[in-house]
C-alpha cells in the first residue's frame, strides 16, 4: 500500500505540489503519492487529526491555513516565530515546520548570492514576507522591510528584530533604500498574474551591483525582473522557491534528498 502525502488548501486546484511531488516519488521508486485536498479554515482540525489517523506520510499547508495550524499543531522554534505552519509531520505526535524561508535561501545560494552581512530590502509584509525576513535575519543579513501598509511593516520588523537586524517603514523612499540594497526581494502580490504590469520598482531605481529576487513565479519573468535585467543587475526568478520549500518537506517526512531537477521539472511544466 502506497503511502499518502497531501497538500491542504482552498482554493487547491492550482497546486504544483502534488505534480512536483509525485515525479520526485516516481524517480526514487518510493511507495508514496501525494494528492490535493480542498479544506477550509474550520474543517482544518478534523482534517489533520483524519490524515494522521489514517496514516499519512505528511501534509504540507496552504493559503488559507498556516496561521490557522498554529492553533492546533505544535510547532519548531523557527515555524512559531515566522507564526505559520507549511509542513506537518506525522512520525512523532504531530510537529509543525515552515520550509517556505529556507526555499527562499537555497534559490539564492544556489545563485551564488551570499546572504550572511547583505543588506536586504523586502518588500511586503504579509506571509511569504514573514518566513523569508525570519530565515534571512537568523542567517546574519541586515533586513529592511518596506510595506504599502507602514505599520505592518513596522510589527514585522519588531517581531524579527528578536533573532536578528531588522527595520521596518512605508514604501516612501524606496529608491534611497534600494540603493544602499544589496538584495531585493519582493513578496507583494505585484506582478503576478492577470496584472503582470504591476512592479514595486522599475530599472531607474535600481543599480548594477544589487540582485533582485522576484517569489512571485506566475509569470516566471515578472515586470521587475525585466526592469532588474534593463538596470544590469542579477535577477532570480521565483520557481526555485517552490521547489525548495517542498524538498526541505520531503527531507522531513522521508529523510531522503530529494531529486531537485526531476521536481523542477515537474514545477515548470505547464508555465
Ligand atoms: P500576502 O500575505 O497576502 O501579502 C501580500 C503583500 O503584498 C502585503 O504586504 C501587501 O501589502 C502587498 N501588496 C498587495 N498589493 C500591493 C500593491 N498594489 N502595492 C504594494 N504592495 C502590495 O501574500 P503572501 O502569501 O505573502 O504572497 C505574496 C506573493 O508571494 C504572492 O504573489 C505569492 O504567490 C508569492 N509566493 C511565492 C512563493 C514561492 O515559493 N515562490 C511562496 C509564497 C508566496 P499590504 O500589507 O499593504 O496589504
Amino acid at each position: 500500500m502506497r503511502t499518502v502525502f497531501g497538500v491542504f488548501g482552498n482554493p487547491i486546484a492550482h497546486s504544483r505540489s502534488p505534480n512536483m511531488h509525485n515525479a520526485a516519488f516516481r524517480e526514487l521508486g518510493m511507495e508514496c503519492t501525494y494528492h490535493a485536498f480542498r479544506v477550509s479554515p474550520e474543517n482544518l482540525k478534523n482534517a489533520i487529526l483524519g490524515a494522521k489517523a489514517m496514516g499519512f506520510g505528511g501534509v504540507n499547508l496552504t493559503v488559507p491555513l498556516k496561521q490557522e495550524a498554529l492553533k492546533i499543531i505544535d510547532a519548531d522554534p523557527l515555524a512559531k516565530s515566522i507564526g505559520a505552519i507549511n509542513t506537518v509531520d506525522f512520525k512523532d505526535g504531530m510537529t509543525g515546520y515552515n520550509t517556505d524561508g529556507l526555499g527562499a535561501k537555497r534559490t539564492l545560494e544556489e545563485k551564488g548570492v551570499k546572504i550572511k552581512g547583505s543588506n536586504v530590502l523586502i518588500v511586503g509584509a504579509g506571509g511569504a514576507a514573514r518566513a523569508i525576513a525570519f530565515q534571512f535575519a537568523k542567517d546574519g543579513a541586515n533586513i529592511t522591510i518596506s510595506n504599502r501598509t507602514e505599520n505592518k511593516a513596522i510589527d514585522l520588523a519588531t517581531d524579527v528584530s528578536t533573532v536578528g537586524f531588522a527595520r521596518g517603514c512605508g514604501l516612501d523612499h524606496l529608491k534611497d533604500f534600494i540603493n544602499s540594497s544589496d538584495i531585493l526581494v519582493n513578496c507583494t502580490t505585484q506582478g503576478m498574474h492577470p496584472k503582470t504590469e504591476g512592479t514595486i520598482a522599475t530599472a531607474e531605481d535600481m543599480h548594477p551591483e544589487l540582485t533582485v529576487f522576484d517569489i512571485v513565479y506566475n509569470p516566471l519573468e515578472t515586470t521587475l525582473l525585466k526592469e532588474a535585467k534593463k538596470a544590469g543587475a542579477k535577477a532570480v526568478t521565483g520557481e526555485m522557491m517552490l521547489v525548495y520549500q517542498g524538498a526541505e518537506a520531503f527531507k522531513i517526512w522521508t529523510g531522503v534528498e530529494p531529486p531537485i531537477e526531476v521536481m523542477k521539472k515537474a514545477v515548470l511544466e505547464g508555465f
